[in-house]
């Protein structure tokens, strides 16, 4: 899963950017609000944490530009912890939660976690696909009464084919969402970890269609 950080407090990003990537997300960042709706607009993010207060463009004006361009990825917003007039004006504005701060990282990644299950269809913090179940909090995966403790990159990996099942995925999307930006890309990689999965959850779990990419069969 791949976010978008908009904060232009670099202390707050500091402590928030290592977390994030412990549960598992890639995670871009922009500290001003005109680079942060550029870059909301131009690359393809599963969520975006947007603080209000930004130079450049308030994070409100930005989140009316991204919903009024129709742009429906699911946004949770840092406000200021005493202003419920800030909370109101952002879930007004398109957003689809908020974070008041200061805030303990449990809580916005529980939030963060609830507004992309709601747009990924999922109810509790498991995926489930034909026998398998992936644990979200521990990143592991349990099948046939067995409990398989996945790396960084595998848990990445089969997190996003099972949030996209029976898509057709390119080999360059799923780097995108499994590699940081500034991280080597090469997607020849990607080919080994789907060879990893199949070697883990069975030869028939993903489908390879040349030239296109790889489906999570049904
Ligand atoms: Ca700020």
């Amino acid at each position: 899963m791949k976010l978008l950080l908009v904060e232009d407090d670099t202390r707050l990003v500091e402590t928030l950017r290592p977390k994030l990537k412990k549960a598992g997300y890639v995670v871009e960042w922009s500290d001003n609000g005109i680079d942060g709706e550029f870059m909301a607009m131009e690359e393809n993010f599963d969520g975006i944490i947007l603080d209000l207060g930004l130079p450049q463009k308030p994070g409100l004006e930005v989140l009316k530009t991204l919903r009024q361009s129709k742009l429906n990825t699911p946004v949770l917003i840092l406000t200021a912890r005493d202003s419920w007039q800030e909370r109101v004006d952002g879930l007004k504005a398109g957003a689809d939660d908020y974070v008041g701060k200061p805030f303990h990282f449990e809580e916005l990644l529980a939030r963060l976690e609830a507004i992309l299950r709601r747009r990924f269809g999922q109810t509790g913090n498991t995926l489930e696909h034909n026998g398998l179940l992936l644990d979200l909090d521990s990143q592991t995966v349990n099948v046939n009464n067995q409990s398989i403790q996945l790396t960084a990159i595998e848990f990445r990996l089969l997190r996003y084919l099972m949030s996209n099942p029976g898509k057709i995925i390119s080999k360059t999307i799923l780097s995108e969402h499994i590699y940081e930006e500034d991280q080597l890309k090469d997607s020849n990689v990607i080919e080994v970890y789907i060879n990893r999965l199949r070697h883990l959850f069975g030869k028939s779990l993903i489908k390879t269609y040349r030239g296109q990419g790889y489906q999570l069969v049904n």
